[in-house]
């Protein structure tokens, strides 16, 4: 393959050297971590090393960490634990398909809250939504992501749970892309449950974690062996969870180059919107997540301009969601808004740890080299 240029971190991040290294050592344990002996044992301490890392990296205690196949059974497990009962659970219109698809909660006992123009949750409709359903008796049980995987808006979850607490209820949030971007502590979050996974911070695909707050509970999605206290039955993915460990520390550290990234993304935007000067960059005017990026390109396609710069050796995806055949506009810029026209011309750049200013700039010749020929006629 000729060089590469990886730019699709919120997609998936490249594993890790470190990771790769301590996965391969990892699957020489091969206890069982819930055995007594010395085999055992050894893989328990490797998995209890792990959950603490991946405790410190969401400012949670270890104990409250469940290790789970990935982001994906994470929101499954948080939204199953309040689906019975007089519980009403509230998404916000941008979080992931794993959350939208609402878990165990009937449609009828779902609401979906909006965002404005920027891609921020609106808390004052929520407040309101709230509100009306506490006077019929419902608790409810809110999820809100930390911030969106598409536009990297980050999500006021702070102010979202005092309002939720205020309520009764409880606040659920994904911060599978925030996680190793933005620092998180669950207790200034204030969050009952929050959703990892580690391949988007450079561990391996497969594992991830639900972190609980004090005194949040699970309802057990996969029931059996006493594992994970009793919360996530199943022997342990020892050499996954290791790997995730690992990627947790390193993304921990990630956090002082926040600035750097951010930085980069900045020009990557600036030499974009030189290239094509109508170009339009979503939630510009918002906290964003230093590595994220979605610019919209009026009169081009995003398919066409994902598939041009993978010729051209760049890696990106597209802000739109190909369902039976048919391309439409993403449900994120949808939800917020954007024209159709534009909103099909959305590609999401996304960088991390290993990305390099030749990343940026090859970006951006295959950019202009891509709009020019895709436009001939629209002069920069
Ligand atoms: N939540 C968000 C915001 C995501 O971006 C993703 C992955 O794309 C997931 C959840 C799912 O995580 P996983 O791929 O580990 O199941």
């Amino acid at each position: 393959m000729n060089q590469r240029f990886y730019l699709d971190y919120n997609a998936t991040a490249p594993l890790r050297p470190e990771v790769r290294d301590a996965v391969a050592g990892a699957l020489s344990l091969y206890g069982n971590p819930s055995s007594v002996h010395a085999e055992g044992r050894a893989a328990r301490s490797a998995i209890e090393a792990a959950r603490e890392k991946v405790a410190a990296l969401a400012g949670a205690r270890s104990e409250d960490v469940i290790f789970t196949s990935g982001g994906t059974e994470a929101n499954a497990l948080a939204l199953a634990a309040q689906s019975g009962g007089s519980w009403h659970c509230y998404l916000s219109a941008i979080e992931h398909p794993s959350v939208l698809s609402g878990g165990r909660f009937y449609r009828e006992t779902t609401t979906i809250f909006p965002v404005d123009a920027d891609g921020v949750a609106d808390l004052q409709i929520l407040a309101k939504e709230l509100e009306k359903h506490h006077l019929r008796g419902w608790r409810p049980f809110v999820s809100l992501m930390a911030a969106n995987n598409e536009t990297g808006a980050i999500q006021p979850v702070a102010e979202a749970s005092k309002i939720v607490h205020s309520a009764g209820g409880l606040l659920h949030t994904d911060a599978v892309q925030a996680a190793g971007r933005i620092r998180l502590d669950m207790t200034t979050l204030g969050a009952d449950m929050l959703s990892l996974s580690a391949h988007k911070i450079g561990g391996p695909k497969g594992v991830g974690a639900l972190v609980l707050g004090a005194g949040a509970a699970v309802e057990p999605l996969i029931k059996g062996g006493g594992q994970e206290r009793r919360r996530r039955a199943g022997t342990e993915n020892v050499a996954g969870i290791v790997g995730f460990g690992v990627a947790a520390e390193l993304a921990s550290g990630d956090l002082a180059k926040a600035a750097a990234l951010a930085a980069l993304r900045d020009e990557l935007e600036t030499g974009a919107r030189t290239i094509a000067r109508d170009a339009v960059v979503l939630s510009a005017r918002v906290a964003r997540l230093p590595n994220t990026t979605c610019i919209a390109v009026p009169g081009t396609k995003a398919e066409t301009l994902v598939i041009g710069l993978d010729l051209a050796g760049v890696a990106v995806s597209s802000g739109s969601a190909c369902s039976s055949g048919k391309v439409e506009a993403s449900h994120v810029l949808s939800a917020m808004g954007v024209p159709e026209e534009i909103a099909q011309g959305a590609i999401r750049v996304s960088l991390g740890f290993a990305t390099e200013r030749a990343d940026i700039e090859n970006f951006l010749k295959a950019f202009a080299e891509l709009v020019k020929r895709l436009r001939p006629k629209v002069a920069a």
